[in-house]
């Protein structure tokens, strides 16, 4: 028989006033692979903590994904959003699956060319594109949305020294019944500012209007304010062709589809609660197959869906440094994970799960990271099993902006691995080190020796 764990006896006050409406706990089954491949194996050959994407899910939910929209409307493209997650490995894994890429700096637009994406399959968003990002998208016909009459005006300065019409599309922001309404980027369309940028456009040979988009937030959980943006970006399409006989050949729709992770102050689960992608798809093509266009000339639908495509196929792995009580008799657990390289803590609630077997005891625990701040706190309130020094668990759901948006900070960034359909594993991005860091230092000479 198998040794029994050993668990320090404690005296627990029963709560009997305040049950826990999910049960003692809601971890009942530890997670100890990911991909088949085993967590304590993957921590011991490349170390602790570690991200962990599976390339099998990305296929699995951008496959899944273009099924939705397809079976409802009969064009559609999908563009992965690289500041969702622009690790090359990951970007080429949705160019393998037909996306293209969509780009908000000349930083993300550069790393799309060294990924070979053909510059006509780059969509290029943003409101901070410099002269010479606007010259090459320009010569490489790239797909871009306008932010603001300002880009509206160096694009028609640009273009005709280019000998070439620039591809363009405006960003609208309009009311969808979403507040705060992110009226920040491109054109509103109740206060005419659509249709006057799309006026100008239609005035200058230095551009050609080959669409419409708009993004209308991030971590959406309405369906019907896309369909309320879809309806309003077809009466804009509708409105030129009657006003200029031009057609428009797409609609871009944007990102922002809910992943199924928990967003905090929520009571139910992500994956009970959020509406999947058929929900979102039912609603934006059903608007647009409402819409006065004609059913045999329907423009292509674009998706630039990041996070949606992406949370659930990375895991972050980590390790228990140690357990305290604080003043007031709490348990704390305190992880090799912090929040510098888990962004999202601030917005999830994480399902974290021990990846080894553990008892039935469970206890109410604030999980904090290694940084010596007092900000680095992973979860306020979790109910885990206990978990000893050196246990591992598996925080999940973490693909999207994590990879992006984590800092180097106190510790150095660590490991990323992606595990392969035939569970292989591979290293997509290497840990930091010191002397990777002093690259970028500079010592001036009168600072370079001292006495202490
Ligand atoms: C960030 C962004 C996306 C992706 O948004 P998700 O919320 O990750 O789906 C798509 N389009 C634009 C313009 C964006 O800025």
């Amino acid at each position: 028989m198998e040794k029994q764990r050993y668990e320090r006896p404690m005296i627990k006050k029963l709560e009997s006033n305040m049950p826990n409406k999910f049960g003692m706990r809601t971890e009942y089954r530890p997670m100890t692979h990911i991909d088949n491949v085993a967590v304590k194996d993957l921590i011991d050959e490349y170390g602790s903590p570690l991200f962990v994407i599976s390339e099998k899910t990305i296929r699995n939910n951008i496959r899944s994904a273009r099924k939705a929209f397809e079976t409802r409307y009969p064009k559609v493209q999908f563009a992965w959003s690289y500041k969702t997650n622009y690790l090359d490995a990951v970007c080429r894994t949705f160019h393998q699956e037909g996306s293209w890429a969509e780009v908000v700096s000349g930083f993300e637009y550069d790393k799309a060319l060294h990924n070979g994406v053909d510059g006509s399959k780059i969509i290029f968003n943003g409101p901070d594109k410099t002269e010479e990002d606007l010259n090459k998208a320009i010569k490489n016909n790239s797909l871009i949305h306008i932010d603001h009459l300002d880009e509206l005006y160096a694009i028609s300065e640009i273009a005709p020294g280019l000998n070439k019409k620039a591809q363009v599309a405006i960003r609208v922001n309009m009311d969808t019944g979403i507040y705060p309404m992110w009226d920040r980027f491109g054109f509103n369309y109740e206060n005419g500012q659509a249709w006057d940028a799309l006026n100008k456009i239609m005035r200058t040979d230095a551009m050609e209007l080959v669409g419409l988009h708009t993004h209308i937030g991030t971590f959406m959980l309405s369906p019907n304010a896309y369909a309320v943006a879809a309806g309003k970006l077809a009466d804009l399409a509708i409105g030129i062709k009657d006003k200029y006989g031009h057609e428009i050949k797409y609609i871009d729709m944007g990102g922002g589809f809910a992943s199924k992770n928990k967003l905090k102050g929520t009571y139910l689960p992500g994956t009970d609660i959020n509406p999947s992608v058929n929900d979102f798809a039912e609603a934006i093509t059903g608007a647009l197959i409402n819409s006065n266009f004609k059913p045999d000339n329907l423009p292509l639908l674009i998706l630039e869906t990041g996070r949606a495509l992406i949370d659930d196929a990375a895991n972050l792995l980590g390790t228990v440094i140690s357990n305290k009580r604080l003043s007031d008799g709490r348990r704390s657990t305190i992880l090799d994970v912090g929040v510098n390289i888990l962004f999202t803590s601030f917005w999830y609630d994480h399902k974290i799960t021990p990846a080894q077997p553990f008892t039935q005891y469970a206890e109410d625990t604030v999980l904090y990271g290694p940084l010596c701040m007092n900000i680095d706190v992973i979860r306020e309130n979790i109910s885990l099993p206990l978990l000893n020094k050196g246990d591992h668990v598996v925080i999940q759901h973490v693909g999207a902006y994590n990879m992006t948006q984590w800092m180097q900070f106190i510790t150095l960034r660590p490991r990323i691995v992606m595990i392969d359909p035939e569970n292989n594993v591979h290293v997509i991005r290497e840990r930091e080190t010191l002397d990777r860091l002093l690259e970028f230092e500079k010592v001036p000479d009168h600072l370079k020796t001292f006495d202490l």
